[in-house]
C-alpha cells in the first residue's frame, strides 16, 4: 500500500461508516473517520434490523474475520441459527393470516450490539467523535473537510456516509438534497414480555411479524432479544422475559391525528391506535407498558437521487448508505443497500490505493463508476420500498 496517497475520510460512524472503516482497515487503507455524536451511547440506536440474504455474504467479506465470525453473536433470537424463516403478514385487527412468505437466510439482529462490535472488533476503530461536517473543499491532491469546531483534515477523497440529512448530499446537490416526507406517522416502543404475554406472538413467528388492518393502523412486531440472549433463561420460567419492538404507522390524512411532543400524549395515542388492533398484540403492547415507557416517533421520509451524474470533484468526494439512497423501513433495506453500496466502494478504493502516486484520473474514472451503478439501483430500491409502505396503510 502506498504510504503518501491520503486517507480516505469517512464522514459518519453509524452503520454504514463503520462497516467501511472496518473494510478499508482489512484491506490497509489508511482512512479517518468522524462522527457528529460524542460517543456511541450519545443517541438511541432504533431497535433491530434485517439482514438480507443478498448481502449477507458481501458484507462479511467486507469485514475482517475476526469480526465476521462473532456477528451473529448480534442475532436477537439465535434458535434455528437466528434465521427468521418466514415473512408473516397479518390482518392486524382479526389476527388472520393474510400471507406467509419464504425468507431463506434471512436474519434479525440487534443494531446496539452489531455497531458495538463493529468499533471494536479486530483492535477497534479509531472514531473521532464530536466532529460535525459542516462543509468540504478542494486541494491539489484530494479534499479537505471543514469541521464544526473550526478543524479540518485533508485526504485523498471524502465519502459522506452522513445519513438521512447528509450535509455531503446537501453540497453535492444543492436543489433538491432534502429528503421527502412520506405521508404517515409512526411511533414505536420498547417492552419486556412475560412468556404468558409472548406466547400467542411467538406462534405467529419467533422472530417478527407485521401487516395492516381496515382502520389503516398498520404494526410491526419484532424480538429485540429472547431469554437466552437477555440472559433471563437462566432464572426460573416466570422470570423470563422477550425484550421486543412494537411499532404502530397510519396515513397522515384529513381527520388522522398527528404526532403530539410530550410523552404522555403520544402513550394516550399508542393506545388509542390500538383500540381495534388483534387482542393478544394489545394486551402485550398495554400490559407490557410501564410508567417509564418511552413512546418514540419515526419520521418517514425517502430521497432518489438524480439520475445523471453530477460534478463529484473528480472522484474526490461522494456518497453511500441513506445519504444516497433513504427509503422507508417497510422492505428492511436500507442497511442491505449500504452494503452493497460499500462492497462496490472498497473495490474502486482498493484500485485507486494500489498505485503507488496518486492517479487523479483513475481515482475521477472509478468512482464515477461506483456512482452509475448507485444511480441504477437507487431508484428502484427506494421506490419499492415507498410503495410498499403506502400499501401497507391501504387496505
Ligand atoms: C425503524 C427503522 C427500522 C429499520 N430497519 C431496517 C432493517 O430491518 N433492515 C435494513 O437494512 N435497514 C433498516 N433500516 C434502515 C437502516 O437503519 C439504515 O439504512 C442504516 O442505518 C443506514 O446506515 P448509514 O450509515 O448510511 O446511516 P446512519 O446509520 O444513520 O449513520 C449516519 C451517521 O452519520 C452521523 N452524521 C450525520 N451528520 C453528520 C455530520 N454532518 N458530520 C458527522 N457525522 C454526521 C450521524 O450521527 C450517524 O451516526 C431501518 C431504519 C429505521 C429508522
Amino acid at each position: 500500500m502506498n504510504d503518501i496517497t491520503p486517507p480516505v475520510l469517512i464522514v459518519g460512524a453509524g452503520m454504514g461508516g463503520l462497516v467501511l472503516a472496518q473494510a478499508l482497515k482489512k484491506r490497509g487503507i489508511p482512512f479517518l473517520i468522524f462522527e457528529r455524536d460524542q460517543s456511541i451511547n450519545s443517541r438511541t440506536q432504533g431497535w433491530g434490523l434485517t439482514l438480507q440474504e443478498f448481502s449477507t455474504p458481501k458484507l462479511l467479506s467486507l469485514l475482517p474475520d475476526t469480526v465476521g465470525a462473532n456477528f451473529f453473536s448480534a442475532l436477537v433470537d439465535p434458535t434455528h441459527g437466528g434465521n427468521q424463516r418466514t415473512m408473516v403478514f397479518l390482518n392486524m385487527a382479526s389476527g388472520e393470516l393474510m400471507v406467509e412468505l419464504s425468507v431463506p437466510g434471512r436474519k434479525r439482529l440487534d443494531r446496539i450490539k452489531m455497531r458495538q462490535m463493529m468499533l471494536d472488533g479486530d483492535g477497534g476503530v479509531d472514531v473521532q467523535w464530536g466532529k460535525t461536517l459542516v462543509s468540504y473543499t478542494t486541494t491539489e491532491r484530494g479534499i479537505k473537510a471543514n469541521f464544526a469546531d473550526g478543524t479540518e483534515y485533508e485526504g485523498g477523497l471524502l465519502v459522506g456516509l452522513d445519513g438521512v440529512h447528509s450535509v455531503v448530499r446537501a453540497v453535492l446537490f444543492p436543489e433538491h438534497a432534502k429528503p421527502v416526507r412520506v405521508p404517515v406517522h409512526m411511533l414505536g416502543v420498547e417492552l419486556e414480555l412475560t412468556r404468558e404475554l409472548i406466547s400467542p406472538l411467538l406462534e405467529v413467528n419467533p422472530v417478527m411479524f407485521l401487516g395492516g388492518s381496515p382502520t389503516g393502523v398498520c404494526v410491526f412486531y419484532a424480538v429485540l432479544s429472547s431469554p437466552k440472549v437477555n440472559g433471563t433463561a437462566a432464572l426460573a420460567p416466570e422470570e423470563h422475559r422477550w425484550h421486543v419492538q412494537v411499532n404502530i404507522s397510519w396515513l397522515k390524512a384529513d381527520g388522522a391525528p398527528s404526532v403530539p411532543e410530550s410523552n404522555e400524549a403520544r402513550v394516550e395515542l399508542l393506545l388509542e391506535r390500538m383500540t381495534k388492533v388483534w387482542v393478544p398484540l394489545r394486551n402485550a403492547v398495554e400490559k407490557g407498558m410501564t410508567s417509564k415507557t418511552v413512546v418514540g416517533s419515526v419520521t418517514i421520509a425517502d430521497w432518489v437521487i438524480p439520475e445523471n451524474p453530477w460534478d463529484n470533484l473528480d472522484g474526490r468526494v461522494t456518497i453511500a448508505g441513506d445519504a444516497a439512497h433513504t427509503m422507508t423501513m417497510f422492505r428492511g433495506e436500507g442497511f442491505n443497500n449500504a452494503v452493497l453500496d460499500l462492497h462496490n466502494l472498497v473495490q474502486a478504493l482498493q484500485e485507486i490505493y494500489s498505485t503507488p502516486t496518486d492517479d487523479a484520473s483513475k481515482r475521477a474514472k472509478l468512482i464515477s463508476e461506483y456512482e452509475e451503478e448507485l444511480r441504477e439501483r437507487r431508484p428502484r430500491v427506494v421506490l419499492a420500498s415507498r410503495q410498499q409502505c403506502l400499501m401497507m396503510h391501504d387496505w
